[in-house]
C-alpha cells in the first residue's frame, strides 16, 4: 500500500484517479479548494478509512508525508481558467513550485498533468513530444497554456537541478461521467444540450478538430507512467489518436441520444486551436500504452450518466 496525495482530486480526472488507487489498495490523500471539483464527485468515498479530504489551494505550501503525487490541481475548462486567470497562473505556477518543493524535501515521486495545449495553434501534425507548440503568450488562454508550460520547465529543472523523480503527461481532450454538467468543455456541453432538446452550440464553423479519449482509458495512462522505470519523464502524450470535427462530433451527440436539437453557430473564441491530434508512438513504446474505448462506446456510458443526473437531480 502506497500513500498517495491527488491534487485536484475532486475534479472530473482525480475523482476517477482517486476510486482507481483506492481500488488497487492504496492510501489516497485528496488535496483540492473546490473552484470547478465538488464534494459530491468524492462523497461516496468517505466512508473509505484509506481516503482522506483537504481543503487546501496548492498556491500555499502544503505538510504531509507520502510516497507519491499526481498533481492535477487546476480548472481546465477555457470558461473556468479564463474566469480568473491570475489565479490560473497561481495554481499551475505556484502549485507546482508547491508541490514539488513538498516532493523534494519527502523524496516522493510526482507527476504533472500537463497538457496538449503547450502546443498552442499546432503546425505540426499530429503533435509529437519534441514539438515546441505555437502559443500565443498574451492571448485569453496563455494564463493556461504558458502556466501549464511554465510549470513543465519547473518539473524539469527540478528533475536536473535537484534529481527529483518527475512524470509529466501531455493530457489531449478526455472525456467522461462526472464532467459537470456545466462544465463548459465540448462534450458535456453537446450531450447535455441534445439530452435537453436545447440548441447545440457550435463555435466557429465546427471544422476544427479535437481528439477524445475516454477517461478510463486516461487513468490507466497516468498509472502506467507513474509506475515507469525511473529513468522515463516524459513529457508524453496520453491521449486518443482518432481525430474529429466539432461538427461530427455534435452529430454523434444528436443521434445518439434521438435528440431533437438543432446547431446553432456561435463566434470562435479567441486562440482556438485549429487542429488537435496526439501521436502516441512514446507512449506506446515506453508505457505499452494506448486507448482501447473507441469516441462511440466512451460517448454512450457518457450519454447514460447524464441521463440519469439530469433526470434525477439538478446537478449543482
Ligand atoms: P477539473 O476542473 O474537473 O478539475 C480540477 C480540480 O482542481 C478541481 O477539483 C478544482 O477544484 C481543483 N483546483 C483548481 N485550482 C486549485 C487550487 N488552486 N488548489 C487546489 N485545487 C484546485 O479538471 P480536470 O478535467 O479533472 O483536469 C484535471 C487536470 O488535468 C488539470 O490540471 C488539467 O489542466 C489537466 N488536463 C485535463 C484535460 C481534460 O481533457 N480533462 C486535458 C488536459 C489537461
Ligand atoms: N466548442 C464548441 N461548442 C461548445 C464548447 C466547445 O464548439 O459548446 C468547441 C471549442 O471552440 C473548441 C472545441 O469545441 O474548438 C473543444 O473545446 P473544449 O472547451 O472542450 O476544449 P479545448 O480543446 O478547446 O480546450
Amino acid at each position: 500500500m502506497k500513500r498517495i496525495l491527488v491534487t485536484g482530486g475532486a475534479g472530473f480526472l482525480g475523482r476517477h484517479l482517486c476510486e482507481r488507487l483506492l481500488s488497487d489498495g492504496h492510501d489516497v490523500l485528496c488535496v483540492d479548494n473546490f473552484f470547478t471539483g465538488s464534494k459530491r464527485n468524492i462523497v461516496e468515498f468517505m466512508d473509505n478509512p484509506y481516503f482522506e479530504v483537504n481543503r487546501h489551494d496548492v498556491c500555499f505550501p502544503l505538510y504531509v508525508e507520502v510516497d507519491e503525487i499526481y498533481n492535477l490541481a487546476c480548472p481546465a475548462s477555457p470558461i473556468h481558467y479564463q474566469h480568473d486567470p491570475v489565479q490560473t497562473t497561481k495554481t499551475s505556477v505556484h502549485g507546482a513550485i508547491n508541490m514539488l518543493g513538498l516532493a523534494k524535501r519527502i523524496g516522493a515521486k510526482i507527476l504533472q498533468a500537463s497538457t496538449s495545449e503547450v502546443y498552442g495553434d499546432p503546425e505540426i501534425h499530429p503533435q509529437v513530444e519534441g514539438y515546441w507548440g505555437n502559443v500565443n503568450p498574451v492571448g485569453v488562454r496563455s494564463c493556461y497554456d504558458e502556466g501549464k508550460r511554465c510549470a513543465e520547465t519547473l518539473f524539469f529543472d527540478y528533475f536536473r537541478q535537484h534529481k527529483l523523480g518527475i512524470k509529466v503527461a501531455r493530457i489531449f481532450n478526455t472525456y467522461g461521467p462526472y464532467m459537470h454538467p456545466s462544465d463548459g468543455r465540448v462534450v458535456s456541453n453537446f450531450i447535455v444540450q441534445a439530452l435537453e432538446n436545447k440548441p447545440i452550440t457550435i463555435y466557429g464553423k465546427g471544422e476544427q478538430t479535437r481528439s477524445f479519449c475516454y477517461v478510463d482509458d486516461m487513468i490507466n495512462g497516468f498509472i502506467k507512467l507513474m509506475d515507469s522505470p525511473d529513468g522515463f519523464t516524459g513529457p508524453v502524450n496520453l491521449g486518443n489518436p482518432g481525430e474529429f470535427t466539432i461538427l461530427e462530433l455534435a452529430q454523434k451527440a444528436i443521434d445518439m441520444t434521438g435528440s431533437r436539437s438543432e446547431l446553432v453557430f456561435k463566434p470562435l473564441p479567441s486562440d482556438d486551436p485549429t487542429r488537435r491530434c496526439p501521436d502516441i508512438s512514446v507512449a506506446k513504446e515506453q508505457l505499452d500504452w494506448e486507448p482501447v474505448v473507441k469516441l462511440d462506446e466512451g460517448l454512450k456510458k457518457t450519454i447514460e450518466y447524464f441521463d440519469t443526473l439530469l433526470s434525477g437531480s439538478t446537478g449543482d
